[in-house]
C-alpha cells in the first residue's frame, strides 16, 4: 500500500476542461473502433430488457457493452477482433483465468464421458470439495450453493435460526450480493437507512439488519451490547466500495466483540481470496464461525459454497424446528450439482494453487509499483492499494478508512476516462471502480502494458 502522500501531491488537482476533451475523444475513438458490438448491441435493445442480459453489462465504458468471441486465460477477443487484456476477469468469477484447459477437462468429462450435470445425487468431487475448502480456511463442514449471494441468504437464515436473535450486522457500503438484509448504508445523518436505489424492498432493511461504518469499534461495540445480533456479516477488506482495508487490529477486535456478545462472525471470501489460497481468513489468521464464497471457485461454473464450525453445525443439524431440506428457505434444486462439483475440484486441486497465487500476488505488486511510479512522477494525488492478486487505485490521496469515506472518493469522469481509455488501447479493467485482478496466466509483459497506457492517460491528463 502506498503511503500517504505529501501536501505537494494533494496540488495537482486536474483540468475539467481538458478531461472532458479527452473523454469526448475517447467515445468517439470507442465507436469507431466497435461497429460489430454496435450492431449487436442495437438488436439486443430490442430483445433483452435494458439491451443487456444481465442489467450491469450497461455499465461498461462506452456507448454500448462490447460483445466478447472468445475468452482464454487472461485474453478476449470481442467481435470486432480486438484483443483485451483482461483485468477485470469477471470481477473474479475467472480469477483462474477464462476456460483454463484442467477445468474444461474436468467438465468435459463429467458431461460427455461420464454423463450427469445435474441428478440430485452427491459424487465424490463433492467430499473432495469439502475436504479442500477446510484446508484451506479451517472450517471443517461445507455445503454449496449456486452463487455467492445464495450463500450469504441461507448463512444469515441459519445464523439467526441458531442463535435465536433477530438482527444481522454489516458495514456500510458493503456488497455481498443482491441479499436484502445487507442494502443498507449509514445515512448522512449517522442513522441506518435503506441504500439509495434499493429495488422494492420487502421490508425496509433497517428492521433487519443494524450498519456501522468499517474500522469503527465504538460503533461495533454499542451495535452488539444489546446482545440481539445474530451475526456479523463481513468482509476482511471491503472491495466493493474500492477496497477499504481493515486498520491494524480491526479485525482482532471485531472477533473480541463478537466473543464477548456471543454473536457469530462470517467472513465473505469471495473477493478477499484474492489474499492467498485460503482468503484473507488464511492469509491474517482470522477465526471466523462462518465462511462464504463464490465466483471462482469452480473456474467459472456457478457456484458459492458455506463453511460452518463443529459446533454451529450441530446447532443447525440439531434444530427440530427447522426444515433444512426441503421448503424452510435455504437450499436450492441445482445446488450441489455434479458439473459445479467437477469444475470446483479441478479448480481447487489445480488453479488456485499456493504457487499461482504467489505468481499472481507478485504481479499484483508489480503492477502496483508501475501505478504508483506513474503517480509519483506526475505528483498525482491518488493512491492505489493491493490486497494480494488484486490492486486498486482511487482518485484520493488517503486511503479511505470507512465505507462512506471511499464512496466520496468516486469520481464518474475519472472513471469513465480511465476506463475508455484502457479499453480503446486493449485493456480492460473491471467496470465498477479500478479495480484489476492477476490470474495464472497473466504475466509481467501484461502488468507492464497496462504500466505504459495508465502512464499514457496520467500524461495527457495531467502533463
Ligand atoms: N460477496 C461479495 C464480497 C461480492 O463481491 C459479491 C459480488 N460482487 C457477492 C458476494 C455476490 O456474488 P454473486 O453475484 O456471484 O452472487
Amino acid at each position: 500500500m502506498a503511503d500517504n502522500p505529501s501536501e505537494e501531491r494533494r496540488a495537482r488537482p486536474y483540468d475539467s476542461d481538458r478531461l472532458r476533451d479527452l473523454i469526448a475523444r475517447e467515445r468517439a475513438a470507442y465507436v469507431e473502433a466497435n461497429p460489430r458490438s454496435q450492431e449487436l448491441a442495437v438488436q439486443a435493445r430490442t430483445t433483452l430488457l435494458g439491451g443487456v442480459p444481465m442489467s450491469f453489462m450497461g455499465m461498461l465504458a462506452g456507448a454500448f457493452p462490447l460483445f466478447f468471441t472468445e475468452a482464454r486465460g487472461n485474453r478476449v477477443v470481442d467481435v470486432d477482433g480486438h484483443a483485451y487484456v483482461d483485468f477485470c476477469l469477471g470481477d473474479t468469477g475467472a480469477m483462474t483465468g477464462h476456460s483454463p484447459a484442467v477445468v474444461t477437462d474436468a467438465i468435459d468429462a463429467r458431461l460427455r464421458a461420464k454423463g450427469g450435470i445435474t441428478t440430485m445425487l452427491p459424487t465424490e468431487d463433492a467430499a473432495f470439495v469439502g475436504a479442500d475448502l477446510r484446508r484451506r480456511f479451517g472450517l471443517p463442514y461445507w455445503q454449496f450453493a449456486l452463487t455467492a449471494t445464495d450463500a450469504n441468504r441461507w448463512v444469515l437464515r441459519m445464523a439467526r435460526m441458531a442463535q435465536k436473535r433477530p438482527y444481522v450486522l454489516v458495514f456500510s457500503e458493503c456488497y455481498h450480493g443482491t441479499v436484502d438484509e445487507t442494502i443498507v448504508v449509514v445515512g448522512p445523518d449517522g442513522e441506518p437507512m435503506a441504500k439509495p436505489g434499493n429495488v422494492g424492498p420487502q421490508v425496509d432493511p433497517t428492521q433487519t439488519t443494524k450498519v456501522v461504518e468499517f474500522n469503527d469499534v465504538e460503533a461495533l461495540r454499542a451495535a452488539l451490547a444489546p446482545l440481539d445480533v445474530a451475526a456479523v456479516l463481513m468482509e476482511p477488506w471491503m472491495t466493493n466500495i474500492g477496497i477499504v482495508p481493515a486498520e491494524p487490529g480491526f479485525l482482532e477486535t471485531v472477533r473480541e466483540l463478537c466473543d464477548e456478545t456471543g454473536t457469530l462472525l462470517i467472513n465473505d471470501e469471495t473477493h478477499t481470496i484474492s489474499a492467498g489460497i485460503g482468503g484473507a481468513t488464511r492469509a491474517f489468521g482470522l477465526r471466523p464461525d462462518i465462511v462464504t464464497i463464490g465466483k471462482t471457485i469452480a473456474g467459472g461454473i456457478p457456484m458459492g459454497a458455506y463453511g460452518v464450525t463443529e459446533e454451529l453445525a450441530g446447532r443447525i443439524l440439531g434444530d427440530p424446528d427447522a426444515d433444512l431440506v426441503d421448503q424452510g428457505g435455504v437450499g436450492g434444486t441445482l445446488a450441489g450439482n455434479a458439473l459445479a462439483s467437477a469444475a470446483a475440484r479441478a479448480t481447487l486441486e489445480h488453479v488456485l494453487t499456493e504457487q499461482n497465487l504467489a505468481h499472481m500476488t507478485a504481479l499484483a505488486t508489480r503492477y502496483t509499483e508501475g501505478v504508483q511510479g506513474v503517480l509519483d512522477a506526475y505528483r498525482v494525488p491518488w493512491v492505489i492499494i493491493q490486497l494480494g492478486a488484486r490492486a486498486e487505485y482511487r482518485f484520493t490521496p488517503v486511503v479511505p478508512r470507512t465505507g462512506n469515506e471511499s464512496r466520496a472518493a468516486h469520481d464518474g469522469a475519472l472513471e469513465e476516462y480511465m476506463h475508455l481509455y484502457t479499453l480503446n488501447r486493449g485493456i480492460f479493467m473491471t467496470p465498477f471502480h479500478n479495480m484489476a485482478l492477476m490470474c495464472p496466466a497473466t504475466s509481467a509483459a501484461d502488468v507492464d502494458r497496462h504500466t505504459e497506457v495508465f502512464g499514457a492517460a496520467i500524461d495527457e491528463l495531467y502533463g
